[in-house]
C-alpha cells in the first residue's frame, strides 16, 4: 500500500510528522540571524543529549563522515592505535585509520559477540613507552546488535593515561547511557538518521579538551572535515560551509521533543523495546545473534534455522505488510535479519511488527514455536514494565 511504509531498521529510522513538516519549510539563508538562532538552540540541545560540555560539532555527511573527522583531526601519521573489530562498522574504524596510514591494531571478537575488555586491558598495560595514541571503537554495534563494554574499556584507556578513546555512538547515542563527561570520552561520533529522528545528512562529533591538545600536532590530510574551522564558526553559531538548513529546522523540532520525553524516559524507552524484541523472539525459538547481557538498544539481530530464508522473511515482510527489516551484512548476508527499534519508535510497532513476522514465519512453513507465542511474550513484557 502507498504511504504505509514502517521502517524497522536501524536507519534511517521514522520521522516524525513534525520534523517532516518543519522539513518542507523554505530554506533561510545559512548567514542570517534567523539560523543562527536555531544552530544556538540545537548546539545547545545536542550537549544536553551527548550529556557533555565538550564542543559538538555538526558536519554535513553521514555518520561515516563523523567517524572520518574523528580519526583524522587528532592522529598523525604512523600512529598506534588500538581497533575494536566485532562487526561492519568496527571493521570500518579499522578500514579508515589504515587509509590515513595510522599503525593498527586489531582486536577482534566474532561477529555476534562483544569485545572482551581485557584484552584491551592486556596491550595498555604493555605498552610503558605510552606509544598508542589511541582506542577505537563501535558502542553499539549495529551490524550485529551487540553494545560494546564502554564502561570497562574506556576505564582501561584512562588507566593508560595517553591514548585518546575514540568512539562510533552513531546507534548508542540518544538510545543508551552514554555519559560523554562522566567518562571522560575525548571523540564521539554520530549520524542524524539514527536516534535523532531526521533522515539522513548530518554527522555529529564531540570532542573533548585532550582531543583538542592532540589537534595542535594532528598532520593528517584534512580539508572539509578539518574540525577547526567548525569549532571556531560555532562560536559565532555559524558553520565554515552551507549547511543543509532544512534538516537544522527538523533537527530543532526532534531535539525539542527529546527534551520534553527527559533522557531517563527516552533510555528507558529502548531498553523496553529492546526487552519486547528479544522476548518475542525467544518465545518464537529464533536466535538472537548477540548474548542477554550485551544487547543493543537500537536493533536486535535474529539468525533463523537453515530451514528458514532470512532473505525470504525480509521479502515477506515487506511485500505483505509494508514492513522493511533489515539484512545481514557481509559474511552474514542472507545469515540474518534485524529488527530496528531506535528513535521514533512505541510498543505499538514493536507489537505489530512482532504479529507481522509471526503470519510470516508461518506462511514460510516454520513450526518452530506455537502460533501466537511471539506476541504472547511481547505483550507479557510490554504490559509488566
Ligand atoms: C549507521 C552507522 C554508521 C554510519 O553509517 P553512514 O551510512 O555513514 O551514516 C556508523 N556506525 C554505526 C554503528 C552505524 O550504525
Amino acid at each position: 500500500m502507498d504511504d504505509k511504509l514502517m521502517l524497522m531498521i536501524p536507519g534511517p529510522t521514522p520521522v516524525p510528522e513534525k520534523a517532516l513538516l518543519a522539513l518542507a519549510k523554505h530554506p533561510i539563508g545559512h548567514r542570517s540571524g534567523d539560523f543562527s538562532q536555531i544552530m544556538a538552540e540545537v548546539t545547545e540541545n545536542l550537549k544536553w543529549l551527548h550529556q557533555t560540555q565538550n564542543d559538538v560539532l555538526i558536519l554535513t555527511g553521514s555518520g561515516t563522515a563523523a567517524m572520518e573527522a574523528g580519526i583524522i583531526n587528532f592522529l598523525k601519521r604512523g600512529d598506534r592505535v588500538l581497533c575494536g573489530c566485532n562487526g561492519k562498522f568496527g571493521d570500518r574504524w579499522a578500514e579508515i585509520s589504515k587509509a590515513y596510514g595510522l599503525n593498527v591494531e586489531i582486536i577482534s571478537a566474532e561477529w555476534g559477540a562483544p569485545l572482551d575488555p581485557e584484552q584491551f586491558r592486556e596491550r595498555l598495560e604493555a605498552d610503558a613507552e605510552k606509544e598508542i595514541k589511541a582506542v577505537i571503537l563501535t558502542h553499539s554495534e549495529t551490524s550485529t546488535g551487540v553494545l560494546n563494554d564502554l564502561e570497562t574499556i574506556n576505564r582501561h584507556v584512562k588507566a593508560h593515561g595517553e591514548a585518546l578513546i575514540i568512539v562510533d555512538a552513531v546507534t548508542s547515542l540518544g538510545a543508551t547511557h552514554l555519559p560523554i563527561d562522566e567518562w571522560g570520552l575525548d571523540v564521539v561520533g554520530s549520524g542524524s538518521q539514527k536516534g535523532y529522528m531526521i533522515p539522513p545528512g548530518l554527522g555529529f562529533v564531540s570532542v573533548s579538551p585532550k582531543a583538542w591538545e592532540a589537534y595542535k600536532t594532528a598532520d593528517l590530510p584534512r580539508y572539509y572535515l578539518d574540525l577547526g574551522p567548525y569549532r571556531k564558526s560555532a562560536t559565532k553559531n555559524s558553520n565554515p560551509f552551507t549547511p543543509p538548513v532544512n534538516l537544522f529546522y527538523a533537527l530543532q523540532v526532534t531535539l525539542q521533543m527529546m527534551k520534553a520525553e527527559g533522557l531517563e524516559n527516552i533510555f528507558a524507552r529502548h531498553q523496553r523495546m529492546t526487552q519486547i524484541t528479544r522476548a518475542a523472539l525467544k518465545a518464537m525459538n529464533l536466535p538472537l545473534l548477540a548474548p542477554d547481557e550485551a544487547p543493543s538498544n537500537a536493533v536486535t539481530a535474529v539468525r533463523p534455522p537453515e530451514s528458514l530464508d532470512a532473505e525470504r522473511v525480509r521479502s515477506v515482510m515487506r511485500k505483505k505488510f509494508d514492513i522493511a527489516l533489515a539484512g545481514g551484512q557481509d559474511h552474514l548476508k542472507g545469515k540474518i535479519f534485524r529488527i530496528g527499534h531506535l528513535g521514533f519508535v512505541c510498543d505499538r510497532d514493536l507489537l505489530c511488527a512482532i504479529a507481522a513476522l509471526e503470519s510470516t514465519v508461518r506462511e514460510l512453513g516454520y513450526e518452530g514455536a506455537a502460533p501466537g507465542a511471539g506476541l504472547n511474550a511481547a505483550n507479557k513484557v510490554a504490559i509488566a514494565s
